[in-house]
């Protein structure tokens, strides 16, 4: 017997009309290239994003054709996210930092049909546009007034393409597991992979998002997502604030300047904002200087890698702000754990709730977790065992976009394989110690790259700090400690291992420090551990190491 409930389709236009009906005054201030004080409220953006739609319906697409976009955090893309998913076409959020011939790649894979461009990467899309023939379409996502010179064939300026058009469309009634929009992995080996969202996955993962032990947004909120959205949806933030009825504050291309983030979080008095650690350390270090007080913000979101312990030190003590820890992937919407305290945790010591705090947390409702060992038998959770993270769940991808190859990515029963390794305690907080080829293997053990850089990152003087594996006769593999020091600082390299003793096993302390000038990053500013192992191949650890 089925129940006798009504089967309203899970669609990201629900979200829209709710929106529209419930949060009409709602606000999105955001900075273009053409206007850094641009400001309205979600009722002028959805007439806009209803004048984006008829645009569309003229340009002769068909169901689930790709339209993609190569753009910042602004309100242009955000009306994107609805006029296309909500048409019934997929949108295709790019990530500018991939290398030219990866973005040939995804959208020759894609087959987009209609690129929206920021007028900022422009140059990076001329020179590849022969070599897209799928392409029919390009719009420069700006006014006539700001409309660059471009040998793109037909480009025009968004607000061209949008004008006089009826600000009310009627939009279609779309099936809940319609295809809405993809991502492509930053992957560093062999090609990005596609991940295709659905309309149902998408508000799931948005109401996940709202939850009070997630990222608990509210309409008291004003959210700043300094994640961009051309990376897993800006972790849902987009499709979150106007089904809460959240104001959005966007900051445009300003996404690594301290200052600008700092003088956006004061000026429009942001309750929440979320972004990688690197983004932190720079509205950190501004703050510092300028010696001001983040006196608006509740808390903050910090995920994508592993949030070090004096960037929450510093939030918590000199900013009171909370600092949720999360993890996530393209491949999981992304949000797959954060990290909140629980009754039964608040009641635990001080410094216990501290090193709880840490982690990457607890696995919201929607997703699944467990790590297991070699044979693929579960492991534990004793905050001890550590071993592949897999997860399942309806906002966590079941197969790549025309992935021929088999998908090694999956087990035979369902889970997803994360290629993240990771220890769950008795709470339920689940902790990254490394990526599965990241991990050190010494004298058959694993040593935690990710501890050991997030202890090397509250040493004085340490800007910057990763650890890699490196060729040992004996151990087959010992630590090896990268540092980036701050400006003009001068470190004791035995002072810094000998920081360790009393932090981890001895047998973790890294054999030996090098002190570098710079520290690779990937496309989505992840430190590129392929690269270092590529740089430091030949290097020799001192004779007795181990
Ligand atoms: P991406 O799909 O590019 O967002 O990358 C996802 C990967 O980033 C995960 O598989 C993790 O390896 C890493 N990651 C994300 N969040 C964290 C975190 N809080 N701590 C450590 N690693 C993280």
């Amino acid at each position: 017997m089925h129940g006798l409930m009504m089967r309203t389709p899970l669609t990201i236009t629900s979200i829209m009309r709710h929106a529209q009906i419930n949060h009409p005054h709602a606000t999105i201030a955001d900075i273009t290239m053409d206007n850094p004080t641009h400001r309205y409220t979600y009722r002028e953006a959805f007439e806009r994003t209803a004048q984006l739609a008829h645009a569309l319906a003229g340009c002769g697409l068909n169901a689930t054709d790709r339209v993609a976009t190569l753009a910042w955090n602004d309100h242009r893309h955000f009306e994107l996210y609805y006029g296309v998913s909500c048409s019934g076409y997929v949108l295709h959020m790019m990530n500018p930092r991939l290398f030219p011939e990866q973005v040939v790649y995804v959208i020759n894979h894609a087959e987009d049909r209609i690129l929206f461009i920021d007028p900022l990467f422009l140059p990076l899309l001329e020179k590849l546009a022969d070599k897209l023939p799928t392409v029919q379409r390009y719009v420069v996502l700006t006014d006539d007034a700001h409309m660059p010179q471009t040998p793109l064939p037909g480009a025009q300026s968004y607000e061209s393409f949008i004008a006089g058009h009826p600000t009310a469309f009627d939009w279609p009634n779309l099936d809940e597991d319609t295809a809405s929009s993809m991502c492509y992995t930053s992957g560093t080996t062999g090609n990005p992979k596609g991940v295709l969202y659905s309309h149902r996955s998408t508000v799931l993962h948005a109401m996940g998002c709202c939850m009070t032990d997630a990222m608990g947004v509210s309409s008291k909120d004003r959210l700043l997502p300094v994640v961009p959205m051309f990376h897993v949806n800006a972790w849902g933030v987009p499709y979150a604030a106007p089904m809460a009825g959240a104001d959005l504050v966007l900051p445009g291309p300003k996404m690594g300047d301290g200052q600008a983030l700092f003088e956006l979080i004061e000026g429009h008095q942001v309750t929440c904002a979320l972004g990688v650690p690197t983004v932190w350390l720079a509205l950190l270090e501004y703050a510092r200087k300028a010696g001001g007080k983040l006196a608006s913000l509740d808390r903050t979101v910090v995920g994508g890698s592993a949030c070090p312990k004096a960037i929450m030190d510093e939030f918590r003590d000199v900013h009171d702000v909370r600092v949720g820890h999360a993890w996530g992937m393209t491949e999981t919407s992304p949000m797959g754990t954060i990290n909140t305290e629980s009754r039964r945790v608040a009641e635990l010591a001080e410094d216990t709730r501290y090193a709880l705090a840490l982690k990457q947390g607890r696995g919201t409702f929607g997703i699944e977790m467990r790590i297991v060992d070699d044979k693929g038998e579960q492991l534990p959770w004793d905050g001890e065992a550590f071993g592949p993270l897999q997860v399942r769940g309806p906002w966590v991808c079941s197969a790549y976009y025309r992935q021929s190859e088999g998908q090694q990515s999956h087990t035979a029963d369902g889970w997803f394989d994360t290629g993240d390794v990771a220890t769950v305690d008795e709470y339920g907080y689940m902790q990254i110690t490394d990526r599965t080829k990241d991990v050190i293997k010494s004298g058959g053990e694993w040593i935690s790259s990710i501890e050991l850089e997030n202890l090397a990152v509250g040493f004085d003087g340490v800007a910057e700090a990763a650890v890699i594996g490196v060729a040992h006769p004996k151990w087959f593999e010992r630590p090896l400690l990268i540092v980036r020091p701050e400006e003009g600082a001068e470190i004791d390299p035995d002072a810094l291992l000998a920081s360790y003793k009393g932090q981890v096993a001895s047998w973790w302390i890294p054999d030996a420090v090098a002190f570098v000038q710079d520290i690779p990053h990937t496309s989505t500013g992840k430190i590129s551990k392929r690269q270092l192992r590529e740089r430091f191949a030949d290097y020799k650890l001192p004779a007795d190491g181990g």
